[in-house]
């Protein structure tokens, strides 16, 4: 830990530059393209997940039963994580990010939501909701504006695509947009939103032609606070208390034509891009909460005695101690593939969703695992199996319920089947 922080304080990117240069003589990098035949990340890889490691460890780990409890937003470690790089993790070195590939998303997510998974949400909402469409579809002038200063850790966006009537059936979008003049007014509400309070900046997604339904659909940013914008109150949630979310309320907002992101019609595409990309970044997440569910359940098993031997020596125990470290080294792999196959700028639509799906149902049984393993003391705050518990469920439902993954999937699937016939 003195190491990483001797390393961190010298320069707040050094590790993430390290990152880079061994990126570029790594051989092996070559060959993780395909990572299914690889079974290890190669050094770069290997060392910026150690540096996130430690980091969750020695500044996560201790803090996040208390922001858990009292609904604190973690602003010094956010900001932390910015001097790390991890909040611009995909964003070009030229707009002041980390330049680093969604392998080491996915690595840095699972790391960090080890540590505190309500830290991870606030880190995937701002990376692959909030700066993702804007690396994707903003031009020169959003990115100076509206990535730039948002790299840092210092400033945080968010993603509004939900709404109050519709959340899974996102094209079916309420909230609108008409044009006045030089200016788009903005009308609706978004829901559920995550980092709404914190953020001072959000993508938006409103219709700008009804009668095209989902087509109709346009994307915007805009910074926050702003006239004609107001927050809801902040949800009082069942996990990831760390974390914001509530709604946007829009009342005759008015933003600049340059707000549109991409062209008009093209929101919702954008919108299912941008949660192509997110799915990994989640599933990272869910990794992150069952490995430290694994971790918990372990520390105790060894020392918990009963009948004499420690509860690890038991058989049964040690059958949930095998599928929870299996299920989790199977979503794991998923996830790195769907990461990798977007990094060599291959389809990955499904790969995404695939793992998603399996890192967090595999979140929400290891918990779940956890707890059993723990008996009293898993159902209690001074452990912190319940709070896994509590983080893991959500990771179920935002950004594609799994229900919705298993559609993706299926409809890929089908795809591919009537392709061969
Ligand atoms: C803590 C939190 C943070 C969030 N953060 C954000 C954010 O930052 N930005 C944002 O835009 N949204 C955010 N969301 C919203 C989230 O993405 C939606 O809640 C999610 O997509 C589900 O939508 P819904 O709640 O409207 O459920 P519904 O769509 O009403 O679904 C209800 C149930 O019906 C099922 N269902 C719906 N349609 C189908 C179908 N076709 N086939 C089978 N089953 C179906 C669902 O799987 C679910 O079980 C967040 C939500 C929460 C709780």
């Amino acid at each position: 830990m003195s190491n990483f922080h001797h390393l961190v304080s010298r320069s707040g990117r050094t590790l993430l530059r390290n990152f880079q240069q061994v990126q570029k003589r790594n051989l092996q990098y070559v060959q993780l393209r395909n990572v299914s035949l690889v079974p290890e990340l190669p050094e770069s890889h290997e060392m910026l997940r150690s540096t996130c490691r430690d980091f969750a460890e020695g500044e996560l780990k201790p803090i996040a039963a208390k922001l858990d409890k009292e609904h604190l937003y973690p602003t010094e470690q956010i900001k932390k994580m910015g001097d790390l790089g991890l909040m611009a993790i995909a964003i070009k070195e030229e707009l002041g990010g980390a330049g680093l590939d969604y392998l080491a998303y996915a690595i840095a997510m699972e790391e960090i939501s080890r540590g505190c998974a309500s830290c991870g949400v606030v880190m995937s909402a701002h990376n692959s909701l909030y700066l993702g469409p804007l690396k994707n579809f903003g031009t020169k002038a959003q990115a100076e504006k509206f990535i730039t200063p948002f790299t840092t850790g210092d400033r945080i966006g968010c993603f509004a695509l939900s709404e109050p009537g519709n959340g899974s059936d996102a094209g079916a979008a309420s909230t609108n947009a008409r044009t006045n003049g030089d200016n788009f007014v903005l009308n609706g509400t978004k829901s559920w939103i995550t980092n709404g309070y914190e953020s001072e900046a959000t993508v938006v997604f409103a219709t700008t032609d009804k009668s095209l339904k989902h087509k109709g659909i346009s994307a915007f940013v805009l910074p926050k606070p702003i006239k004609g914008l107001s927050l809801g109150k902040k949800e009082d949630k069942l996990g990831i208390r760390g974390s914001s979310t509530c709604n946007l309320i829009f009342e005759d907002c008015e933003i600049p034509k340059d707000g549109l992101i991409g062209k008009a019609g093209q929101g919702f595409k954008i919108a299912m891009m941008t949660l192509d990309e997110g799915r990994i970044g989640i599933a990272g997440q869910g990794l992150g909460i069952a490995q430290a569910s694994l971790d918990c359940a372990m520390e105790y098993a060894e020392k918990r005695i009963a009948f004499g031997v420690p509860i690890l020596k038991l058989q049964t125990i040690q059958n949930k101690i095998a599928d929870m470290a299996m299920r989790i080294e199977a979503a794991r792999l998923l996830t790195w593939r769907a990461a990798v196959l977007k990094d060599a700028g291959k389809p990955f639509t499904k790969e995404a969703a695939m793992a998603k799906l399996a890192a967090s149902e595999t979140a929400t049984f290891a918990s779940h695992q956890a707890i059993q393993i723990l008996g009293g003391m898993g159902y209690v705050s001074d452990m912190p199996a319940e709070r896994f518990y509590r983080d893991a469920r959500i990771t179920e439902i935002y950004e594609g319920t799994s229900e919705i993954q298993r559609l993706v999937i299926a409809n890929n699937i089908i795809k591919e089947y009537s392709n061969k016939a």
